[in-house]
């Protein structure tokens, strides 16, 4: 396969990550993002700078490497960090991917979702070789999404649609933060996108948790949760009533995923992330 110099702009590496995505993964965090959600776990992915720079073909003979441990359902999922930021490098090594029988999972919070040119386009291409879409959905509310990320929610429900109207499997995720990200309201207006949406596999609560807190000390930024406390399992049930989940978090899909791990995507991936 033909590559070009599209070169990645790479956090960090996890090659065994049992909670992003079916089956045994090798994740790839990539660096960036344009939200600042106030409960994220990994302020230190937000800068578009930084990061180490690999093309997508040097990266994928590395990845491809832990291939023997990808059996049952498992494979490469790229996180962040937003990774549609480096969209031409998620297009070229997915292609390398695909081109090798592996499964791909995004695991994405949407934000540089639009239908303009030239995303749009170069979106379509990334559909074709992705397998699996992870989104966030982070509230439902928009003013109260825009408190909470700086940004409109309206392109990632657009994103959703967009992935279901096009047959894109999905799982929905939604970080619970009491008082923040519970309200009975927001929850059933979620409820009811999911509903509307024809391809989500899976929904999955990742219960707050303020592990991360010390990354912002690290980049000298004043954590804005300094308050808030994570979910009880009362508070955890009630959301996943509310949306609907059933045993082992799953929606529709029949396999279980008892390695469910709350400190999982972007907005709380686990401290363990090696080279
Ligand atoms: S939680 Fe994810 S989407 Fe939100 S600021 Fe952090 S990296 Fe970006």
């Amino acid at each position: 396969m033909e590559t070009t110099k599209v070169m990645g702009k790479v956090h960090s590496l996890e090659s065994f990550g049992a909670a992003d995505g079916p089956g045994l993964r090798y994740v790839v965090f990539l660096q960036g993002c344009h939200m600042r959600c106030k409960y994220c776990h990994n302020p230190e992915t937000w800068s578009l700078e930084g990061g180490e720079e690999w093309s997508a073909k040097d990266l994928f003979d590395k990845v491809y490497r832990y291939k023997n441990y990808w059996k049952n359902g498992g494979g490469i999922t790229v996180s962040g960090g937003e990774p549609l930021l480096q969209i031409d490098f998620l297009i070229e090594f997915f292609k390398l991917a695909k081109a090798k029988g592996v499964h791909t999972t995004i695991d994405t919070a949407g934000n540089p979702f639009t239908m303009e040119e030239p995303f749009i386009s170069k979106f379509n291409e990334l559909m074709e070789v992705t397998d699996l879409f992870m989104l966030d959905i982070k509230e439902m509310d928009e003013a109260k999404h825009k408190e909470l990320t700086k940004w409109t929610n309206s392109n990632i429900i657009a994103m959703a649609k967009y992935l279901s109207d096009n047959g894109k499997a999905m799982w929905i995720r939604h970080v619970l933060v009491p008082d923040l990200t519970d309200g009975e309201k927001e929850l059933n207006e979620l409820k009811a996108l999911i509903d509307e949406l024809k391809t989500v596999e899976k929904v999955e609560i990742l219960p707050y948790h303020t592990l991360g807190l010390f990354k912002w000390e690290n980049i000298g930024v004043d954590y804005p949760l300094k308050e808030s406390v994570p979910p009880t399992l009362e508070q955890i049930k009630k959301a996943e009533q509310i949306l609907g989940i059933t045993k082992g978090l799953n929606l529709k899909t029949a396999d279980k995923n008892p390695d469910f791990d709350p400190n999982h995507s972007c907005s709380g991936i686990s401290n363990s992330m090696k080279k």
